[in-house]
């Protein structure tokens, strides 16, 4: 275990983790697997984003809708469910306390693994030796992993006047009841997410678009589709718009936004004010974690494996384009929404290359691709080509059996 060679001295380690999000305690379980003697320094709650304010609540709250939308065809099943009421304050109470419940294991786990938890915020020193120090105290080690993840990207109100009205997605998990009026920034996941979710618990809601689509960095298929359901779920979709300025009234903020029209070359703008607003949301995008920690030295090799990282992957996309590629494509209405008058489409996509046709993308968007995806993610780490799809059995009725049968 760690040494603690005198008070004024740092206290050993074979390994450090400053970070107890996913990452840092995969690591951290790894290291002390192997012998190391480890500890995980964490500045707020085990687990990190993915626990506290990511994945996990995300999906709670994802699930909640779900159950709303399934309301929308009840009737159509035959059910009478009547005056159904929703709130907001016990889904989450019950989502905090399963949080809570998740970072108590996560402590638990820790020590069972003999990793110690040291609370704190860790700050490198300017030692000889690699050290950081939490709270006056230091602590060394010869490897120091840097699990610091990310934080959401806030606006300055110099950037746009009244931006700090608004909250994150830190802020959602905050949120004490169903806003009425909601506007959302952003065409990421997130965005995306948060927007569906409050649409669909009943709050009306706004997602403001700089370009024409949501996810434009996904499969394209994936966006268009995306962008064309969230509309058709009733989300109001503004897009080639930006937020120009916020302020608060008696009634809520007044978000203004601008919107051009693209198809106009004098760059002709519209301006228009949304009243009454109860939640803006921020969701343009996450920044690392780093400030505080006194990296400064170490900036540049962080942003030269960003760099060479994504480079990587483009070189690797690229090559692909010189191959032979052939695309499956597919869209249908599931079989659940058979007898309901509430739709959605499900799009398919398979991306083969090569003479043999070796699956290397699939995408997926609908009901159910949540679960489906795992299972054939496996198969193609394992490099299942079209002919393999082909031959598995299709499991009837289902959205699965699209895949092996595609043509
Ligand atoms: C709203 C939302 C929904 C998401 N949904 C999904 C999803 O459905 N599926 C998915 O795969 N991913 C999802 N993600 C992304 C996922 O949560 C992150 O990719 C993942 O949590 C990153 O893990 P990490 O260990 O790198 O960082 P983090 O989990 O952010 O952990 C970093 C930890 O380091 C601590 N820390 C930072 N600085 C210091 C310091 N100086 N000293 C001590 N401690 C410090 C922080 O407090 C934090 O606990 C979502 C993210 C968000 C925000």
């Amino acid at each position: 275990m760690a040494s603690d060679r005198a008070a004024s001295q740092a206290t050993r380690f074979d390994f450090l983790v400053i970070g107890g999000g996913s990452g840092g305690l995969a690591g951290a379980r790894r290291a002390s697997e192997l012998g190391a003697a480890t500890a995980v320094i964490e500045s707020h709650k085990l687990g990190g984003t993915c626990v506290n304010v990511g994945c996990v609540p995300k999906k709670v709250m994802w699930n909640a809708a779900v159950h709303a939308e399934y309301l929308h065809d009840h009737s159509d099943y035959g059910f009478d469910t009547g005056n159904v009421r929703f709130s907001w304050e016990t889904l989450k109470a019950k989502r905090d306390a399963y949080v809570s419940h998740l970072n108590r294991i996560y402590r638990n786990n820790l020590d069972k693994a003999k990793i110690q938890t040291i609370q704190g915020h860790a700050r490198f020193t300017n030692d000889p030796e690699p050290t950081v120090e939490v709270d006056g105290r230091k602590y060394t080690a010869p490897h120091i992993l840097i699990a610091t993840g990310g934080l959401p990207s806030v606006l300055s109100d110099a950037e746009i006047p009244g931006a700090n009205l608004g909250i994150t997605s830190d802020g959602f998990f905050e949120l004490e009841t169903l806003p009425k009026r909601t506007v959302i920034v952003g065409a990421g996941y997130i965005a995306v997410e948060m927007a569906g979710i409050l649409s669909t618990l009943g709050s009306k809601t706004s997602l403001i678009i700089r370009q024409t689509g949501v996810l434009r960095n996904f499969d394209s298929l994936i966006s268009a589709n995306c962008t064309k359901e969230l509309q058709n779920t009733g989300i109001d979709l503004w897009k080639n718009s930006q937020v120009k300025s916020v302020c608060k009234s008696e009634k809520g903020l007044e978000v203004t936004i601008v919107t051009k029209d693209p198809e106009k070359k004098n760059d002709e703008e519209k301006t228009s004010t949304i009243q009454e607003v109860d939640c803006l949301l921020w969701a343009i995008g996450r920044q690392p974690n780093i400030s505080g920690l006194n990296i400064v030295s170490q900036l540049n090799f962080l942003e030269l494996w960003h760099l060479v990282s994504v480079n990587y992957l483009m070189r690797a996309i690229k090559s692909r384009g010189k191959e032979n590629v052939k695309i499956y494509k597919t869209s249908f209405t599931p079989m659940y929404h058979a007898i309901t008058s509430r739709k959605s489409q499900c799009i398919m996509k398979l991306v083969c290359v090569g003479k043999e046709e070796k699956v290397v993308g699939l995408h997926m968007q609908g009901l159910g691709c949540d679960e489906m995806l795992q299972g054939f993610s496996v198969a193609i780490k394992m490099g299942a080509t079209k002919a393999d799809f082909d031959k598995t059995i299709a499991i009837h009725p289902t959205s699965s059996e699209e895949f092996v049968t595609m043509r």
